[in-house]
């Protein structure tokens, strides 16, 4: 179970990014090494035609472009750009600021074309696609049998690239320690304003944090023609998407929701994101990337980089390290990237958590309005463009707490719980 040599098989299940990642990389790594790879991926949805979809706001956050560009070695696809998304406005019940900076922007896309165009890019570096979903796997000393709807096939190693879908985590489980990781449900719907509506809106994600209990976060994205809206909780459904579409401080920045176009005339969608590190996420013959190892920063997104980045990770384990649980120490050093920032995720999503529900927001907001340090804070924090770690750092400063304490003694109390909507 050394590195994939000459001849290798590989099967990769699902054709996300965290699938296209790592069959591009093994794919590239395979040419420069000169060895032949054969990889055979296995997508259960049609995407081409957006016939089937994965869940996601299909916000693409820097450095996007360099990870397709320089770790995969395809085009970032510009033509599939809806927005350029410039900043956020993070909204308490009563209160919201801007947050900006200098950093690239992200880009908002259609999720269901850029899973399309990953899969053209993959096909056309010559890796076999096969619509198709993979129903069981058995593990022999030698090899893999995957099971598919399609027939069965043998490999040397198994990629579990499939994303939250129970079935398939139950099926590593079974053959496998593999134990996937928790999710946290949201609800996505989105809504067609018209033109004008979309101009003015500009390019900025409104990011909430309700007091309501049940909604841990709220957030409404710009697209191309759509307002596309999302809210994540444990237990979120459709009836807290309708408390959240009527919230105040949604309301403030969405179009009448009444008259025709009432929640009941809304499409919802389903998704999950991971919060939790997956069990055994490598072992012996197989490597889980992605969601479904939950590799993901808890609370706030950049899961399509931090997909296709472990593929890509996974993909150099094999070709340089080999396919056992020992040598697979080289992929978990490498998620160490993801992995070592999500006590400090949980911690901040505990503490915002507690913020925004013990009605503090207001406050911490009315902060930010002064100091620019917390603004900052804040923008790397709800835009994911910064690890947690690098905000708890940056803000474990016994001066500037002591400035912000002083700052709060100042501040009137009619200004912290101010009952006006304030939105920039
Ligand atoms: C509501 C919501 C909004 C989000 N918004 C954003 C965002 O704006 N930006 C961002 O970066 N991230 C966002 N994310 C996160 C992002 O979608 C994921 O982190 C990312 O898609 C993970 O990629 P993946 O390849 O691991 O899994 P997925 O993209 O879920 O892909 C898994 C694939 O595996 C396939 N599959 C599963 N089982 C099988 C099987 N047995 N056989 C064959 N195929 C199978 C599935 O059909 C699927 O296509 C969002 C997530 C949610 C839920």
């Amino acid at each position: 179970m050394g590195p994939l040599r000459d001849g290798a098989r590989v099967v990769v299940i699902g054709g996300g990014p965290g699938g296209v990642g790592a069959a591009l990389a093994i794919a590239n790594l395979a040419s420069q090494m000169g060895r032949q790879i054969h990889v055979t991926l296995f997508e259960g949805k049609v995407f081409a035609g957006e016939r089937h979809f994965n869940q996601c706001v299909g916000v693409l956050s820097p450095p996007i472009d360099r990870i397709l560009q320089d770790s995969l070695g395809i085009p970032f696809p510009r033509h599939l750009i809806q927005r350029e998304i410039t900043g956020y406005i993070l909204h308490s019940d009563r209160r919201a600021i801007l947050l900006e900076c200098d950093d690239p922007p992200g880009f908002a896309v259609r999720r269901v074309q850029f899973d399309a165009y990953l899969l053209e890019q993959a096909r056309a570096c010559g890796i076999q696609v096969v619509n198709g979903r993979v129903t069981d796997l058995e593990f022999h000393a030698n090899r893999v049998i995957v099971y598919g709807d399609t027939g069965n096939s043998e490999a040397d190693v198994v990629v579990g690239a499939f994303g939250s879908d129970d079935g398939t985590a139950l099926v590593f489980e079974r053959a496998t320690d593999y134990r996937a990781p928790r999710f946290l449900n949201s609800i996505v719907t989105k809504i067609h304003p018209g033109a004008e509506f979309m101009a003015q809106f500009g390019n900025c994600i409104h990011a909430f944090l309700p007091s309501a209990p049940g909604i841990e976060f709220g957030a409404v994205t710009p697209k191309g023609n759509h307002l596309t809206m999302n809210i994540a909780g444990a237990r979120v459904d459709v009836n807290a998407m309708g408390l959240f579409l009527h919230s105040p401080a949604a309301r403030a920045v969405l179009p009448r929701l009444d008259g025709g176009l009432g929640e009941n005339d809304l499409a919802f969608f389903k998704g999950r994101f991971p919060t939790s590190q997956a069990r055994s996420f490598s072992g012996d013959r197989y490597v889980i990337v992605g969601d479904a190892a939950g590799l993901m920063r808890p609370f706030k997104g950049k899961g399509v980089n931090s997909a296709l980045l472990s593929g890509t990770w996974a993909a150099r384990s094999m070709m340089t390290a080999g396919i056992s649980t020992r040598a697979f120490r080289q992929y978990h050093a490498a998620c160490r990237e993801i992995t070592d920032d999500m006590p400090y995720g949980k911690a901040m999503r505990a503490i915002a958590i507690g913020i925004s529900k013990w009605h503090l927001l207001d406050t911490v907001i009315a902060l930010a309005a002064q100091d620019a340090r917390l603004r900052h804070a804040l923008f790397g924090a709800v835009s994911a463009h910064r690890s947690y770690r690098a905000i708890v750092h940056e803000l474990l400063d016994a001066r500037w707490l002591a400035r912000m304490a002083w700052m709060l003694a100042k501040m009137p109390f009619r200004n912290r719980l101010d009952k006006e909507r304030k939105t920039p």
